[in-house]
C-alpha cells in the first residue's frame, strides 16, 4: 500500500519509512503540511497518510481538516503522530478527523499494528464503496437486458421533461412494444425469448445513442426516450427505429429472428408530467397494434408508417 509520511524531523521520518519499507508499503515523503495537502489530492493520491502534528507551512491538524472537507468517495486513513501525549490534543485530532494517533517517540512495533489496522480499514472502505456502487447500479437496471429499469427511465424522463421546459428542445416518450412476441416465446421457448429482448435492447440503446436514453418498462415493453433540438422531425426519427428494427436479423440461440414493434409516442410540453406523456404514448401505442403493427404512431393522431 502507498502511504504518505509528512513529518519534518528527519530522523523521525527515517525511522517511519524504514519500517514501512520493510513491511513492504511503498513510501512517500514530505517534509511540511503543504506538501502533504498536494499529494493527498492528487489522483490515485496514497490511502494512508501519518502526519506529524507540528510541522512548518501547514499543522497536521489542518491538514486533516482540508481532507475531511473534500468529502472524498474513499477518504484516506490518517494516523496523526504527536510528541503531546496531552488527551486534549489527541481529542482535537481524532475530532478533527484523523482516525488514529501516535505517540513520539514511538514504538516500531506499535507503528506497525496501527498501519495494519487501517490497511484493513481501507480494504473495508473499498469493499463497501463497491457494494454500494454495485447495488446502485442494480437498483436502477434490468438484470436481463441492462437497460434502465422502469424507476430509472421513469425518472430520467422526468428530468428530461423539466429540461425540455427551459430549453425548448423536444422531449419524445416512445413506448415500444414488441409485436406478437408471445408467439416467439411459444414456438421458440422462453430463453430464445430473452435471447430477442437483449438484442433489441441493444438495437434501442444505439439508436438513442447520446440523444436520449432506452429503458425497459417490463415485459416486452421499452420506453425510449429522445431529446431533439427545436423543430426536429421527431416522428420521422421513430419511423426510422421502427424500419430499423424490421429489418435486423437478431442473433438468438434458435438462430436469426425477426421482429416487428409497434411504438406510441408522445411529446413534451407546457404543463406536460410522466403520467400524462405515458398515458398518452400508451393510446398511441394501442391504436398502432389495432391498425395494423410495425409502425410509430404520434400521441396527436399523426401516423408515420414505418412500412
Ligand atoms: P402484441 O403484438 O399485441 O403486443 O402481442 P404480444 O404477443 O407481444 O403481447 P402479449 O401481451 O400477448 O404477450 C407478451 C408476452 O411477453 C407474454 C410474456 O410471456 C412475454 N414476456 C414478458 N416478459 C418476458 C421475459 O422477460 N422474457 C420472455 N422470454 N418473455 C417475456
Ligand atoms: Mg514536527
Ligand atoms: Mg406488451
Ligand atoms: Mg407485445
Amino acid at each position: 500500500m502507498k502511504i504518505l509520511i509528512a513529518e519534518d524531523d528527519p530522523t523521525s521520518r527515517k525511522i517511519l519509512e524504514g519500517v514501512l519499507r520493510k513491511i513492504g508499503h511503498e513510501v512517500l515523503e514530505t517534509v511540511d503540511g503543504l506538501a502533504a495537502w498536494t499529494e493527498l489530492q492528487k489522483e490515485g493520491a496514497p490511502k494512508l497518510a501519518i502526519l506529524d502534528w507540528m510541522m512548518p507551512g501547514m499543522e497536521g491538524l489542518d491538514v486533516v481538516r482540508k481532507v475531511r472537507s473534500l468529502d472524498l468517495e474513499k477518504p484516506p486513513y490518517i494516523i496523526m503522530l504527536t510528541t503531546r501525549g496531552e488527551k486534549a490534543d489527541v481529542i482535537a485530532g481524532l475530532d478533527a478527523g484523523a482516525n488514529d494517533y501516535l505517540s513520539k517517540p514511538f514504538d516500531t512495533g506499535e507503528l506497525q499494528a496501527r498501519v495494519e489496522v487501517g490497511r484493513r480499514m481501507m480494504e473495508l472502505q473499498d469493499a463497501l464503496v463497491e457494494s454500494r456502487k454495485a447495488l446502485a447500479y442494480e437498483a436502477s437496471h434490468d438484470p436481463l437486458t441492462k437497460l434502465s429499469n422502469r424507476r430509472a427511465i421513469l425518472e430520467y424522463l422526468e428530468h428530461e421533461i423539466s429540461c425540455a421546459k427551459r430549453s425548448g428542445d423536444i422531449v419524445t416518450a416512445g413506448m415500444c412494444d414488441i409485436d406478437h412476441f408471445k408467439k416467439v416465446n411459444d414456438t421458440l421457448g422462453h430463453q430464445t425469448g430473452d435471447d430477442v429482448l437483449c438484442e433489441l435492447a441493444h438495437l434501442l440503446r444505439d439508436h438513442a445513442e447520446t440523444r436520449g436514453r432506452a429503458g425497459r418498462m417490463g415485459g416486452e415493453e421499452f420506453l425510449h426516450i429522445l431529446r431533439l433540438p427545436p423543430e426536429s422531425d421527431f416522428m420521422a426519427e421513430y419511423a426510422a427505429l421502427c424500419s430499423r428494427i424490421a429489418a435486423t436479423s437478431l442473433k438468438t440461440r434458435s438462430g436469426d429472428i425477426l421482429v416487428t414493434v409497434s411504438i406510441g409516442v408522445s411529446r413534451a410540453g407546457e404543463g406536460s408530467s410522466v403520467d400524462g406523456m405515458l398515458g398518452l404514448a400508451d393510446a398511441a401505442l394501442y391504436r398502432a397494434k389495432a391498425l395494423g403493427r410495425n409502425m410509430a404512431l404520434y400521441a396527436d393522431n399523426r401516423t408515420e408508417n414505418a412500412n
